[in-house]
């Protein structure tokens, strides 16, 4: 066998990262343009709802459901127009649509971010990441009506699947938009900062857009260095976690530090230092005497992190 696989498993670690585990069979190639009327008539097909960026969701006895039968979405309120075919669950065909923002929701039913239902960890993994496939493409499909060559309006093909210019025929595609994140490590100890924006006492791994034209390694580097002056060597890949907020990938990687000396860039981070891993593992269990903390264990930062505490010689 290839030396490239020696060191993997099939239980590869994006499977810790939240939003993972989608069973939908997206079904993106054998589809045509009657296929969304043939699944919608399907007896058994699951609806996936949101009021704009929020999942509609439906609290009852232990379980959180996250989609719903025809005859509810239709209740709800749900426009046909906004229909995506999302693909085939083992359960039958799934859709995404969108109910009006200002939707009245009965009693048990309610219009929740995603980040939180992700943090809370009350929904079923498979759930969680169809929640997260819907809320991507119905964003796309919602923020992107006019055709970026001439202008003229898109609307939708194969149930979804891309976007087509009624003027100039151009298809396009839903977009994601990668995102380096990275933990440099300096033999015992990480380098973590502080966005402003981020909940009192916690600190993360550094994060940035990777830029047209770089490779990740490259863009790695580059944010390493341009929020902490901290140069780079070797990069090792980890997981990396769908974001659909509103449609990134998040590419996890270790980042080997090569000088040692913090240069934090003031406008992106309050604070960034090294953390030794005796510290790292307090706050990965919640216990550290001032209260710092890493993000939850659904978000790849805590998992890169962990990855870095917990590591132990074989
Ligand atoms: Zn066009």
């Amino acid at each position: 066998m290839p030396f490239f696989f020696d060191h993997r498993t099939f239980r590869e670690a994006s499977y810790l990262n939240g939003f993972s585990g989608n069973s939908i069979e997206r079904w993106s190639e054998g589809r045509d343009e009657a296929s969304l009327a043939e699944a919608l008539a399907a007896e058994n097909a699951g609806f996936h709802l949101f009021a704009e960026d929020r999942a509609i969701v439906k609290f009852g006895g232990e379980r959180i459901a996250a989609f719903f039968r025809a005859d509810e979405a239709r209740e709800l309120g749900l426009d046909p127009d906004s229909l995506i075919l999302l693909g085939i669950a083992p359960e039958g065909p799934r859709f995404a649509g969108l109910v009006a923002a200002d939707t009245v929701l009965p009693e048990g039913i309610r219009a929740t971010d995603l980040r939180s239902l992700a943090v809370e960890g009350a929904l079923a993994a498979a759930d969680l990441a169809a929640l997260a496939h819907a809320r991507s493409y119905l964003h796309w499909h919602s923020t992107n009506r006019f055709c970026g060559r001439c202008g003229g309006p898109l609307a939708p093909l194969r149930g979804g699947v891309s976007r087509k210019c009624q003027a100039c025929g151009t298809e396009h595609f839903p977009r994601v938009d990668p995102v380096v994140i990275m933990l440099a490590i300096d033999g015992e100890r990480c380098l973590l900062g502080r966005q402003p924006r981020f909940a009192p006492g916690m600190y993360s791994a550094l994060a940035g857009f990777l830029e047209p034209g770089e490779a990740i390694e490259e863009a790695v580097r580059r944010e390493v260095k341009e929020e902490a002056g901290i140069r780079i060597g070797r990069v090792a890949y980890y997981s990396s976690q769908a974001w659909p907020f509103p449609s990134s990938l998040m590419i996890g990687c270790h980042a080997e530090a090569i000088s040692t000396e913090v240069e934090r860039d003031a406008a992106e981070l309050e604070d960034c230092r090294w953390f030794e891993r005796e510290e790292v593992l307090l706050m990965l269990a919640g216990v550290h005497p001032d209260g710092i903390l890493v993000p939850p264990n659904m978000a790849i930062a805590h998992q890169l992190i962990a990855a870095f505490a917990e590591w132990k010689e074989a």
